[in-house]
């Protein structure tokens, strides 16, 4: 299983999707930290203060994490997101195991801040970037869609976590709702301009069909190029 943060770069500035984990973190939960997303930022060239927003598909703890590296970025979240996050669902080990209390503080923190704006269905963030409320995985999933030069991309995040979820129908089994995961299979799939325009949060297949961001560096793709294939 990878784990992606994508930037996605226009005239006004960087919009971030999805923060990753902290270090520590990520070796607590049994997963390698291979780097912060402020390091693979910079091997693309952007810092921290490029990045004027931030959209979090969900609160999950390999999505919500690092927020207070970029401390100018606003932050988009679905109502519902935070809801589950800090509401009676935690009172289940099942739906709070994939949440994690530290980033939970830091978001609190940050929302009385007043960094944070919440979103209830679809919304423009910028002129070309669209979020769109999917739910399923978690009740406030919100997937991505960008305008790109090869089309409509879907940052599907945990609506599909890899290729085959979509392809063969197979949901995740991390979900809250059998139903709405469905619908967002479809969502997402209608979003989209082509089964190529649809990524997913978790597939290392996506490092591998994807150009190289940069000549030389490992790890980082660039969506708005054309994959390889989408059968491989
Ligand atoms: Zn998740």
């Amino acid at each position: 299983m990878d784990f992606f943060v994508w930037a996605i770069v226009g005239p006004n500035g960087t919009v971030l999707v999805d923060t990753g984990a902290g270090a520590e973190t990520m070796t607590e939960r049994g997963h390698d930290h291979l780097r912060s997303p402020l390091a693979a930022l910079a091997d693309v060239g952007l810092g921290a203060g490029d990045v004027t927003d931030i959209v979090t598909t969900h609160m999950h703890w390999d999505h919500a994490g690092n927020i207070l590296d970029f401390p100018q970025a606003r932050l988009h979240l679905q109502r519902a997101e935070m809801a589950h996050a800090t509401g009676p669902s935690m009172c289940s080990g099942f739906l709070r195991r994939p949440y994690d209390l530290q980033q939970t503080i830091e978001w609190l923190r940050e929302l009385h801040r007043g960094r944070v704006s919440f979103h209830e269905g679809d919304d423009e963030i910028a002129p070309g970037i669209s979020i769109h409320h999917v739910g399923g995985h978690t009740p406030g999933l919100q997937v991505v869609r960008v305008s790109t030069a090869r089309g409509n991309v879907v940052l599907a995040s945990d609506a599909v976590h890899y290729y085959e979820n979509l392809v063969a129908e197979n949901p995740f089994p991390v979900l809250v709702s059998t139903i709405d995961y469905v619908a967002a299979l479809n969502t997402v799939t209608r979003l989209a301009d082509g089964p190529g325009h649809v990524i997913p949060g978790h597939d290392p297949l996506v490092l591998k069909r994807f150009p190289a961001a940069r000549p030389g560096v490992d790890g980082a793709v660039a969506l708005h190029l054309e994959p390889a294939s989408v059968n491989s």
